[in-house]
């Protein structure tokens, strides 16, 4: 009877907390159900209803109950302790962001739809804050003009607003939740001071709060933007339901997201001997690749796949570079942007569909045979596409070039080569390169194991931002030479009311929660049988003052409820100790005690003995 999630840290949770608090379930509002919103597919917006945590008001839009506002407390607790530690300072920035702050990053634009706008009386437009970038890059503008009074760490718990096209997932993805988002402002980026020290000052606060919470979490590498290198993590609470997949080595330790997971050493060669003729199939109205693999008679891994990127700046596409970035990938793999960035050396973006076709491009059936056709065409292909097709497959099966039609039969030797010529052997024309997404199996890059596959929930992620928020904002300061020079930033975002939704996803049972105790909403609940009862209502206040002057936050269930709907509300809402008080029990001078985690009947614990008792099972 010790399982109760107490992390050697959660100890100290206790020990160090003030004086605890002691709610009767009458006086607060637990509204326990067993019905769920159809919508409620996931498990932790089912707990988060059934156990009165939380009420859906309109889509992705949510009340606080007490005992998930407790949750959410105990989370900012954390949260406040860290980032103090960590040398950062909170502050709060308004929810209602004027549309003009926008005008530098262009974010209202990159945003979409997912910006909520709005237009005051006067026909001012202002957005409710998705994050806050713009507005703390102008409040440090008007508040810091030197170098001296950098660096700088600043933080906030609060609102946000994002019209996310399917909020579905009770708090994993509200239209309005709360994130902690802290930004930092440097000089220079290595060196005390830098942001590179506070990025990791940062990192380290992360694992530490995501310790502390008790949650068994990765920490992934994540694309990282215009810095490069190791610039980006995200924080994963492990759980099979996550939104996120991951790839984990094993041996070397190595994790990244998907968009950024680099993949090993793999053999490839463009020279192997093809059949003789392409065949020509026609393929209409089939939907997408696995349609056309199975019309053929193949596997999508028989089929080469041509995404058509081009580069993301005007300036670029008017260069003498690439116009147009073909990427080619296995039927089965899925082209990775980043890494068409990385290959080709442009920044890309999918190809506009009209402007691509206006070029020659028959979408949905291009070949890497476009490339010989199409002026300023790079190929990037993907050393698991540059192969000989499978022997079974007689060839690769591609796009024809064509409206409705696809090849079969296509080698790189016998079908590309001679119709490229020369530009076959130079890299900027055909550069073979990593450029999808990885998959389980694939080789890792680290230490020569290989890549597994894992489900995350994303609750936080950091970044280092450089000067892309200063330079497009004009935030400049003069540096030690008494030149100006634009600021460098990073940011740092934690979901607080995802959180609390991706600790249920990963720790519950059939019967309710299983609070980490670190951050339940109570740490013991006693379960009154006999409100009325002058004895009951004794012990009861003997027990409760005595854990609260402890440190333990308690609940007293003491509605006349039968014992039954007390006990399956009492797994429900999941506070890691339950004590019930009863007369069999007091009878015999005790009371009965019982962790949630644990199965079974609870055990009888001598009335003098409870609290240390209940002290001990919460780790304290
Ligand atoms: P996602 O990819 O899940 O939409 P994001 O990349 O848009 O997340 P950020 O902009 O980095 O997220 O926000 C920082 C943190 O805020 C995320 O790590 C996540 O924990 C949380 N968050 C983001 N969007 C939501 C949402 N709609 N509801 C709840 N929490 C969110
Ligand atoms: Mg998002």
């Amino acid at each position: 009877m010790t399982q109760t999630h107490a992390t050697p840290e959660a100890r100290s949770e206790i020990r160090s907390a003030r004086r605890g608090a002691v709610h009767r379930w009458r006086q607060t509002l637990i509204p326990t159900t067993r019905e769920v919103p159809s919508d409620a597919t996931t498990i932790s917006h089912q707990l988060c209803i059934r156990a009165g945590l939380i009420r859906q008001v309109g889509a992705g839009i949510y009340d606080y109950l007490p005992l998930g506002w407790r949750v959410i407390q105990r989370i900012c607790e954390l949260i406040r302790e860290e980032m103090d530690a960590a040398g950062a300072s909170e502050l709060l920035l308004p929810a209602l962001e004027p549309i003009e702050l926008f005008k530098g990053s262009k974010r209202d634009i990159d945003y979409g739809p997912l910006l909520f706008k709005l237009e005051d009386r006067h026909g001012r437009v202002a957005a409710l804050g998705p994050t806050h970038e713009e507005v703390i890059t102008e409040l440090m503008k008007s508040a810091v003009t030197s170098y001296k009074q950098l660096p700088l760490t600043l933080y906030q718990i609060q609102t946000k607003f994002r019209d996310e096209f399917r909020p579905r997932a009770g708090l994993l993805r509200g239209r309005e939740f709360l994130m902690k988002d802290a930004y930092s402002f440097h000089l220079n980026v290595e060196g005390p001071g830098g942001l590179d020290e506070v990025y990791d000052a940062q990192h380290a606060a992360y694992e530490r709060i995501f310790r502390r919470t008790g949650l068994d979490f990765t920490i992934v590498e994540a694309e990282s933007g215009p810095i490069g290198g190791s610039a980006s993590h995200e924080f994963m609470v492990n759980a099979e339901s996550g939104e996120d997949t991951i790839l984990v080595c094993d041996a070397s330790g190595y994790a990244a997201n998907v968009e950024k997971c680099e993949i090993g050493e793999r053999k490839w060669s463009l020279d192997g001997a093809g059949p003789e003729d392409l065949v020509k199939h026609h393929t209409p109205n089939l939907p997408g690749i696995d349609g056309v693999a199975e019309h053929l008679k193949l596997t999508a891994a028989d089929m080469l796949k041509c995404v058509v990127f081009e580069p993301a700046e005007e300036s670029d596409r008017e260069s003498d570079g690439p116009r147009w970035i073909v990427a080619v990938v296995r039927g089965d793999h899925d082209a990775n942007e980043g890494k068409v960035r990385d290959a080709s050396g442009v920044k890309v973006k999918l190809a506009d569909d009209k402007a691509a076709r206006a070029a020659g491009f028959a979408i949905g059936y291009v070949s890497p045979k476009a490339a010989a056709s199409i002026e300023r065409t790079m190929l990037v292909i993907d050393p698991d596409a540059a192969q000989a097709a499978s022997p079974n497959a007689k060839g690769w099966a591609t796009g024809a070039d064509e409206k409705d039609h696809h090849v079969t039969g296509f080698s790189w030797s016998s079908d590309l080569a001679p119709a490229l010529g020369a530009k076959m052997t130079e890299v900027r024309y055909v550069k073979v390169a990593d450029c999808r997404n990885a998959v389980a199996g694939d080789p890792s890059p680290r230490g020569g194991g290989t890549l597994r596959e894992q489900r995350g929930i994303e609750v936080g992620h950091i970044f280092k931002l450089g000067t892309k928020y200063s330079a497009a904002m004009g935030f400049e300061i003069m540096n030690q030479d008494q030149k100006r020079e634009a600021v460098i930033m990073g940011c740092y975002g934690l979901g607080v009311s995802r959180t609390l939704a991706a600790t249920i996803e990963q720790r519950h049972d059939d019967n309710g929660i299983l609070w980490p105790v670190a951050i339940a909403p109570y740490h013991v609940e006693i379960v009154l049988m006999k409100p009325e009862d002058e004895k009951h209502a004794e012990a009861c206040e003997r027990l409760s003052r005595e854990l609260c002057e402890a440190g333990a936050d308690v609940l007293i269930d003491d509605r006349a409820e039968r014992p039954g709907v007390k006990f399956k509300d009492a797994d429900l809402i999941g506070i890691p100790v339950r004590v019930t008080i009863g007369d069999k029990a007091l009878e015999q001078g005790g009371v009965e005690l019982k962790a949630r985690a644990d199965e079974g009947k609870g055990e009888l614990v001598p009335l003098g003995e409870a609290v240390a008792r209940c002290l001990a099972m919460l780790g304290a």
